[in-house]
């Protein structure tokens, strides 16, 4: 098999190129080792409500579990900042779905789609990547083509054995536990989201919305914790008197949250999404990172293919790291920051937060959030917390 373009994993990264560059009229297959593309999920599956016309993704219902309007933050002592919108701000997905439709976009643009194909090395020819050694439904099969994309995930191998330096220690992720499951008593139309140093260590306990009393309850922490994000989770649940006794699901997953790959193209290979650990650090969220650096990436395949030129490729690295780059190493930097904070300085910040401006704070405006908070006499008292918050602007 030959094409002009490979990509190795159908999430959210891969089919959005495999889309965008059939549709120029390049010849491309996006394969994935799922026997159903999208299943099993590894998400709680929220997203801002832009990505639909910002990547050209129809705003679909079969894939739209719920419309949410904000979010509400909960401190360890039981503050609450609520942040509520009149239109709806995000959705809560059916990955299982949403990842088979973005394929199907895919396929529908003249990809070629194989499911149940798992990338096992790449082959070398000349010196270079010529292609990929996978197995389709257990026979060996080789693909060989001009662009190799490794869009498979947090734990790809495609990357590595094509050369790029992948490798993070545990520290650089958070683990993550999940159910789907029946609860009550949280207002279906916000994202919850409770923080504290025994809720969550370095992340937090969600509840992502999927009906009106069905909700993808989950929790991150950091990796290298002596206790599992499970142990955490069921203590949270037990603390707060929710019966787990109706689990539709259990996920499990890593999300890589401490850095960026830095070489995102070596000769005529990409890599991806969270391959490429291109999350936001702050919250672990990378579907809108894996659509826009899939974004950015397709652009560069189209004009390298277009051209004959190989080397355009490097401009998607440089591309990426101008428009993203930059920005989510700043977040990074006060992710940082914000695991030192105490619980009392939890409890404090989303106290004094809530009279503050949630058009800011729901954007990502951290600079301003913290410069409000700077001027507050209960921070001006405290130098350990003065300085804390200086170092984050
Ligand atoms: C518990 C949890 C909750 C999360 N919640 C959110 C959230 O609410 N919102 C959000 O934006 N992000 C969330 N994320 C992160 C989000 O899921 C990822 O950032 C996103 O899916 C990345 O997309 P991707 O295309 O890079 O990779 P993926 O979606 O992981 O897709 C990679 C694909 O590659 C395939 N693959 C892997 N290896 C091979 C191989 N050798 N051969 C063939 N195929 C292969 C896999 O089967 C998979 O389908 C969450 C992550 C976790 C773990």
């Amino acid at each position: 098999m030959k094409y002009d373009v490979v990509v190795v994993g159908a999430g959210i990264a891969g089919p959005i190129i495999a889309r965008n560059v059939a549709r120029k009229g390049y010849s491309v297959i996006l394969i994935d080792k799922k026997w159903a593309i999208g299943t099993p999920k590894q998400c709680a599956e929220g997203i801002s409500v832009k990505v639909f016309e910002k990547y050209g993704i129809p705003y679909d219902r079969r894939f739209i579990n719920r419309e949410v309007y904000g979010a509400k933050l909960y401190s360890p002592s039981g503050y609450e900042l609520e942040m509520r919108y009149k239109d709806v701000s995000g959705v809560i997905l059916e990955r299982k779905v949403f990842d088979k439709m973005l394929a199907y976009y895919a396929a529908k643009a003249g990809a070629d789609v194989l499911a149940r194909t798992e990338a096992v090395d790449v082959i070398r020819r000349d010196g270079r990547v010529a292609g990929i050694k996978a197995k389709h439904e257990d026979e060996p099969v080789e693909i060989y083509a001009d662009v190799i994309v490794a869009a498979d995930g947090v734990e790809s191998t495609i990357a590595r054995k094509a050369g790029i330096n992948t490798y993070a220690p545990p520290h650089e992720f958070d683990s993550s536990y999940e159910y789907e499951m029946l609860i009550e008593g949280y207002d279906p139309d916000l994202i919850h989201l409770w923080f504290g140093n025994e809720v969550a260590p370095r992340g937090y306990v969600w509840v992502f919305p999927k009906d009106e009393d069905r909700a993808n309850v989950g929790i991150g922490i950091n990796s290298d914790n002596p206790q599992t994000a499970k142990y955490y989770l069921d203590k949270w649940l037990g603390e707060n008197r929710i019966p787990a006794k109706k689990i539709l699901e259990v996920n499990v997953g890593v999300v890589p949250v401490g850095g960026f790959v830095k070489e995102l193209v070596k000769d005529n290979v990409l890599v991806v999404g969270d391959a490429a650990r291109q999350v936001n650090p702050m919250h672990g969220g990378g579907m809108g990172e894996a659509m826009e650096a899939g974004t950015i990436a397709s652009e560069w395949i189209i004009q390298a293919l277009e051209e004959e030129n190989i080397t355009l490729l490097q401009n998607y690295a440089r591309e990426w790291w101008e428009k993203e780059g930059g920005r989510l190493e700043k977040i990074l930097k006060v992710r940082k920051i914000t695991e030192k904070l105490t619980d009392e300085d939890l409890d404090l910040f989303i106290q004094l937060l809530s009279g503050a401006d949630a058009e800011k704070i729901a954007g990502g405006n951290y600079f301003e959030v913290i410069k409000a908070l700077l001027k507050n006499p209960k921070v001006l008292m405290s130098p350990r917390r003065m300085k804390l918050l200086r170092q984050l602007l």
